[in-house]
Protein backbone atom coordinates (compact mmCIF):
# COMPACT_ATOMS: atom_id res chain seq x y z
CA UNK A 1 0.00 0.00 0.00
CA UNK A 2 1.77 2.91 -1.07
CA UNK A 3 -0.35 6.11 0.66
CA UNK A 4 1.89 7.27 2.64
CA UNK A 5 2.02 10.66 2.06
CA UNK A 6 -0.82 13.61 2.96
CA UNK A 7 -1.27 14.08 -0.75
CA UNK A 8 -2.16 10.44 -1.09
CA UNK A 9 -3.95 9.96 1.58
CA UNK A 10 -6.22 13.27 0.72
CA UNK A 11 -7.01 11.24 -2.57
CA UNK A 12 -7.48 7.56 -1.18
CA UNK A 13 -10.34 5.59 -0.93
CA UNK A 14 -11.39 5.14 2.79
CA UNK A 15 -11.28 1.55 2.69
CA UNK A 16 -7.90 1.45 1.72
CA UNK A 17 -6.89 3.88 4.76
CA UNK A 18 -8.56 1.61 6.93
CA UNK A 19 -6.27 -1.51 6.05
CA UNK A 20 -3.25 0.23 6.26
CA UNK A 21 -4.66 1.03 10.49
CA UNK A 22 -6.53 -1.65 11.49
CA UNK A 23 -4.24 -2.63 14.09
CA UNK A 24 -4.60 0.48 15.72
CA UNK A 25 -8.47 0.02 16.92
CA UNK A 26 -11.28 2.79 16.21
CA UNK A 27 -10.00 2.30 12.09
CA UNK A 28 -12.90 3.90 10.74
CA UNK A 29 -13.13 6.75 12.48
CA UNK A 30 -9.44 7.46 12.24
CA UNK A 31 -9.79 6.60 8.18
CA UNK A 32 -12.25 9.48 8.22
CA UNK A 33 -10.19 11.67 10.16
CA UNK A 34 -6.84 11.23 8.92
CA UNK A 35 -8.45 11.79 5.54
CA UNK A 36 -10.20 15.06 6.13
CA UNK A 37 -6.93 16.09 8.02
CA UNK A 38 -4.81 15.59 4.68
CA UNK A 39 -7.29 17.22 2.42
CA UNK A 40 -7.62 19.82 4.82
CA UNK A 41 -3.53 20.29 4.87
CA UNK A 42 -3.61 19.58 0.51
CA UNK A 43 -6.48 22.54 0.34
CA UNK A 44 -4.01 25.11 2.33
CA UNK A 45 -1.27 24.22 -0.55
CA UNK A 46 0.25 20.90 0.74
CA UNK A 47 2.33 19.69 4.18
CA UNK A 48 5.35 22.12 3.18
CA UNK A 49 2.88 25.60 2.96
CA UNK A 50 1.06 24.70 5.81
CA UNK A 51 4.47 23.57 8.21
CA UNK A 52 6.04 26.78 6.75
CA UNK A 53 3.08 29.00 8.53
CA UNK A 54 3.70 30.99 11.39
CA UNK A 55 2.79 28.97 14.65
CA UNK A 56 -0.53 30.66 15.34
CA UNK A 57 -1.53 30.45 11.94
CA UNK A 58 -0.49 26.50 12.07
CA UNK A 59 -2.39 26.23 14.92
CA UNK A 60 -5.92 27.16 14.28
CA UNK A 61 -5.63 25.69 10.57
CA UNK A 62 -5.23 22.58 12.92
CA UNK A 63 -7.47 22.66 15.49
CA UNK A 64 -10.37 23.71 13.18
CA UNK A 65 -10.01 20.33 11.54
CA UNK A 66 -12.06 17.92 12.89
CA UNK A 67 -10.49 15.01 15.28
CA UNK A 68 -7.87 17.29 16.11
CA UNK A 69 -7.75 18.52 19.84
CA UNK A 70 -5.07 20.68 21.23
CA UNK A 71 -2.64 18.20 22.53
CA UNK A 72 -2.81 16.65 18.82
CA UNK A 73 -2.48 20.22 17.31
CA UNK A 74 0.31 20.94 19.69
CA UNK A 75 2.40 17.37 18.78
CA UNK A 76 1.84 17.82 14.86
CA UNK A 77 3.28 21.17 15.69
CA UNK A 78 6.13 20.34 17.37
CA UNK A 79 7.16 17.14 15.86
CA UNK A 80 5.82 17.48 12.39
CA UNK A 81 6.58 21.26 11.90
CA UNK A 82 9.97 21.35 14.53
CA UNK A 83 8.71 24.57 15.73
CA UNK A 84 8.55 25.31 19.58
CA UNK A 85 5.41 24.92 21.33
CA UNK A 86 4.75 22.38 24.47
CA UNK A 87 2.81 19.63 24.48
CA UNK A 88 0.91 18.72 27.65
CA UNK A 89 0.06 15.43 27.47
CA UNK A 90 -1.63 13.38 31.18
CA UNK A 91 1.36 12.65 32.12
CA UNK A 92 2.75 16.46 32.17
CA UNK A 93 -0.19 17.92 34.09
CA UNK A 94 -0.39 14.91 36.45
CA UNK A 95 3.21 15.81 37.05
CA UNK A 96 3.83 19.09 37.51
CA UNK A 97 0.37 19.86 39.33
CA UNK A 98 1.40 17.12 41.89
CA UNK A 99 4.85 18.39 41.90
CA UNK A 100 3.13 22.35 42.33
CA UNK A 101 0.96 21.43 44.56
CA UNK A 102 -1.91 22.85 42.40
CA UNK A 103 -4.10 19.76 41.41
CA UNK A 104 -7.58 20.28 39.85
CA UNK A 105 -6.19 23.88 39.23
CA UNK A 106 -4.19 23.75 36.54
CA UNK A 107 -6.25 23.27 32.68
CA UNK A 108 -4.30 22.46 29.30
CA UNK A 109 -3.60 26.23 28.56
CA UNK A 110 -2.13 27.77 31.92
CA UNK A 111 -0.10 24.91 32.30
CA UNK A 112 1.71 25.52 28.61
CA UNK A 113 1.70 28.85 29.21
CA UNK A 114 3.65 28.63 32.68
CA UNK A 115 5.83 25.64 31.52
CA UNK A 116 6.75 28.12 28.06
CA UNK A 117 6.99 31.26 30.42
CA UNK A 118 9.68 29.49 32.52
CA UNK A 119 11.87 27.99 29.59
CA UNK A 120 13.51 28.69 26.63
CA UNK A 121 11.56 28.21 23.44
CA UNK A 122 13.12 25.74 21.64
CA UNK A 123 11.76 22.54 19.90
CA UNK A 124 14.64 20.39 20.51
CA UNK A 125 14.22 21.41 24.39
CA UNK A 126 10.19 20.92 24.33
CA UNK A 127 10.82 17.19 22.78
CA UNK A 128 13.27 16.46 25.42
CA UNK A 129 11.27 17.49 28.14
CA UNK A 130 8.20 15.73 26.96
CA UNK A 131 9.36 12.47 26.72
CA UNK A 132 11.16 13.02 30.15
CA UNK A 133 7.63 13.66 31.52
CA UNK A 134 6.29 10.54 29.52
CA UNK A 135 9.28 8.45 31.09
CA UNK A 136 8.41 9.79 34.53
CA UNK A 137 4.95 9.40 34.69
CA UNK A 138 4.95 5.98 33.46
CA UNK A 139 8.03 4.89 35.85
CA UNK A 140 6.79 6.80 39.48
CA UNK A 141 4.34 9.23 38.75
CA UNK A 142 1.60 6.79 38.09
CA UNK A 143 -2.40 7.41 38.27
CA UNK A 144 -3.21 5.31 41.32
CA UNK A 145 0.01 4.77 43.97
CA UNK A 146 2.70 6.99 43.01
CA UNK A 147 6.72 5.79 43.74
CA UNK A 148 7.24 9.18 45.66
CA UNK A 149 9.93 7.36 47.38
CA UNK A 150 12.32 6.55 44.52
CA UNK A 151 11.16 9.81 42.06
CA UNK A 152 13.96 11.92 41.17
CA UNK A 153 11.22 15.13 42.24
CA UNK A 154 10.30 13.90 45.44
CA UNK A 155 12.61 16.28 47.31
CA UNK A 156 10.90 19.45 45.88
CA UNK A 157 7.53 18.02 44.55
CA UNK A 158 4.50 19.54 47.03
CA UNK A 159 2.29 16.26 47.03
CA UNK A 160 5.31 14.50 48.30
CA UNK A 161 5.73 16.63 51.23
CA UNK A 162 1.82 16.77 51.96
CA UNK A 163 1.33 13.01 51.80
CA UNK A 164 4.87 12.33 53.44
CA UNK A 165 3.65 14.80 56.64
CA UNK A 166 0.37 13.57 56.83
CA UNK A 167 1.78 10.01 57.26
CA UNK A 168 3.65 11.16 60.18
S1 LIG B 1 7.25 12.72 44.03
FE1 LIG B 1 5.44 11.45 43.71
S2 LIG B 1 3.74 12.83 43.20
FE2 LIG B 1 5.67 13.96 43.02
S3 LIG B 1 6.19 13.80 40.86
FE3 LIG B 1 7.24 12.14 41.89
S4 LIG B 1 5.88 10.37 41.83
FE4 LIG B 1 4.69 12.21 41.29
Amino acid sequence: MDILSVRRLAGAELDKIEQGIRPSGFYHQKAVRLKSACMAIESNGGLETVFSLPMHKLYSLLINIKGIGRETADSIILYGAGKPTFVVDNYTWRILSRAYGRENEYDYQSLKKELEGNTTRSARLYMEMHAQFVELGKRYCTKSNPNCVDCPLSRICAYRKNTSSKSR
